[in-house]
């Protein structure tokens, strides 16, 4: 029976294909079936993961033997005890042979029933649930790497259905083969929407039941244009969708004319259009979509892909990789913005109370310093001889600054002690992405070289809705006036104290904001590659004079409705062919 389901598109074009869904062990593992030749392998998948997670739990006894003695360790006895359990593996095996499901439902629904029976025991035994529990994450997490490591592996094309996707995931993800996205959680500035957009895969967000709804192999649309996820299409719709993605292609393509010309209004206001970029390879989409230099490199990528923790060595490759892939053209380097979303994996596992107001980005930073100087020795040693800048993020108050500044002249005193070439006048920006910082921003523009507007943060913090939380995603966006009058100022206080101003969080890569971005004096746009041809055509469309007007009648308006229907409108006029749905 099809089905549509509607979400938010957060990354362009269409996809058709069999899913593959991804099950998450923090949340619950829907039943699903594999074909009845495939159970054996199943159960074999199984028996694997058992026998690994036996190994680890070992290991694991071993060390707390070793390091808090026997007793301790023996609270380890049990998880093996109940592993090597007869009754519990025949359990496993005829579930899986019998109902042909999936190991990973197996685990689930075999180990909470023990859990069940274990809560209705006396209490000693009780206790025992957490441990049940343990051992099925332990063999969830197990086997939902493995099922990871095959998506990074695959050989065919799928769509791929999760609740969420973590940072490890979506970099490890295999992008010739992942056709599209639909994800119950998120919104639009989520860290997925952000390597989705990045990598040029249509998605959809805030799905909510998405990986409940569609089973593995069903085959599935994912309109990343209007949002929407068709679930088990007829040929008809099939045919028409391949025929409306040949149009989205054609579109694309006829921008590709605008590649080698500059960003200019028609009256000759030229505008510099940066490209946002996570990977070092990406430089390279930057310069083949148009783009003129990168606005925004975000750098904890690096963390994310795995446990270890990057030496200045690593840092320094991949610095020095997009330093010269830029060939003298600008590049921003930010530094670690690790938390909330962006967590390394060790990080994943002791969640925050509230993440986005915890212990993130520059404020981890400054509570690691030695990781944060290796990361700024390495930018400062990559980027002799490149046209590079560092700033830092979420800076909320002056000190964070002048502390995060003082760090950088103790690197260059090292650095120059040590006799190692380096960039010593390399100029400093910050991102403005807390209202503490807007609204303070004169204090800031007297400290810093430039500014860049982060407004997928700004948005978040000043209308205070979670900028990955799918069930207020209506409620985010950076057409609220409280939002657009921070902009202005920020705007402002830098013309008025000649401090470069660039915007770089995802409002700038959509068209329905160009106009009023340059209205208000925005002159530097930095955006995700793939936006950048159809916001160079909407700067090469208008006028000065018409971005003015735009933005002065968007600024007596008093709700993100009448904006955003007033945009719409505008923007429309201009350019058709983009809201052709
Ligand atoms: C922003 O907050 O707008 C931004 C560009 O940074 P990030 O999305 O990496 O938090
Ligand atoms: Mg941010």
């Amino acid at each position: 029976m099809m089905k549509t389901k509607k979400g938010i598109g957060v990354s362009p074009g269409v996809a058709i294909a069999p899913v593959v869904v991804l099950d998450t062990e923090e949340f619950d593992i829907q039943e699903r079936h594999v074909p009845v030749d495939h159970a054996q392998a199943e159960l074999g998948r199984l028996r694997k993961v058992v026998a690994i997670s036996r190994k680890e739990i070992q290991d694991l006894r071993k060390r707390a033997a070793d390091r808090l003695g026997k007793e301790t360790a023996s609270i380890f006895d049990f998880h093996l005890g109940l592993l090597d359990d007869k009754v519990l593996q025949k359990k496993f095996s005829d579930l899986v042979l019998g109902g042909h499901v999936t190991a990973e439902y197996a685990v689930a629904n075999i180990l909470r029933g023990y859990a069940k029976e274990f809560l209705s025991m006396p209490e000693y035994l009780a206790e025992r649930v957490k441990d049940i529990r343990d051992v099925e994450r332990r063999l969830l997490r197990n086997l939902i790497g493995q099922r990871q490591q095959l998506l990074s592996h695959l050989t065919r094309e799928v769509n791929l259905l999760a609740h969420d996707l973590t940072p490890s995931q979506t970099v490890n993800l295999d992008r010739r083969h992942v056709k599209g996205l639909a994800i119950d959680a998120g919104g639009q500035t989520s860290h997925t929407a952000i390597v989705a957009r990045a990598l040029g895969i249509p998605a959809v967000v805030g799905l909510n039941d998405i990986t409940s709804e569609a089973a593995g192999g069903d085959v599935v649309i994912i309109d990343g244009n209007r949002g929407v996820v068709i679930i088990d299409p007829d040929p008809r719709l099939i045919e028409e969708y391949e025929q409306y993605s040949r149009q989205q292609v054609e579109f694309i393509h006829s921008l590709d004319t605008l590649r080698d010309l500059p960003a200019i209004t028609k009256d000759g206001h030229e505008i510099a259009l940066l490209g946002n970029i996570e990977f070092p390879d990406e430089v390279t989409t930057v310069f083949d979509k148009g783009g003129q230099g990168i606005g925004l490199y975000r750098t904890e990528f690096l963390y994310l892909g795995s446990d270890a923790e990057p030496t200045e060595e690593d840092h320094y490759q991949a610095y020095r990789h997009v330093a010269e892939l830029c060939t003298g053209r600008p590049v921003v380097i930010r530094t670690l913005d690790l938390g909330a979303d962006k967590y390394t994996q060790t990080r994943a596992r002791i969640p925050e109370r509230n993440p986005f107001l915890g212990c993130r980005s520059i404020r981890f930073c400054l509570q690691n310093l030695p990781m944060f100087r290796t990361q700024i020795r390495a930018i400062l040693r990559a980027s002799v001889d490149a046209q590079a800048s560092m700033m830092f993020p979420l800076i909320s108050n002056m000190l964070e600054l002048r502390q995060a500044k003082s760090v950088v002249r103790d690197v260059i005193e090292d650095l120059e002690e040590e006799d190692i070439p380096h960039r010593a006048d390399m100029p400093i920006g910050m991102m403005v992405e807390t209202p503490s910082a807007a609204l303070q921003c004169e204090a800031f523009a007297k400290e810093v070289d430039f500014f860049s507007i982060g407004t997928n943060d700004l948005v978040q913090y000043t209308l205070a809705v979670d900028r990955g939380n799918e069930k207020v995603a209506s409620l985010f966006t950076a057409a609220h006036p409280a939002v657009l009058m921070l902009i202005k100022e920020i705007i402002r206080t830098g013309q008025r104290y000649d401090v470069p101003v660039s915007l770089c969080g995802e409002m700038a890569g959509d068209p329905q904001f160009t106009l009023l971005l340059l209205g208000l004096g925005l002159r530097t746009f930095s955006v995700a590659p793939p936006a950048i041809p159809e916001i160079k055509k909407v700067i090469r469309s208008v006028t000065m004079e018409q971005a003015l007007q735009v933005a002065r009648r968007v600024m007596s308006f008093d709700s993100d409705m009448e904006v955003t229907n007033y945009l719409r409108v505008e923007t429309r006029r201009i350019l058709p062919e983009a809201y052709a749905t």
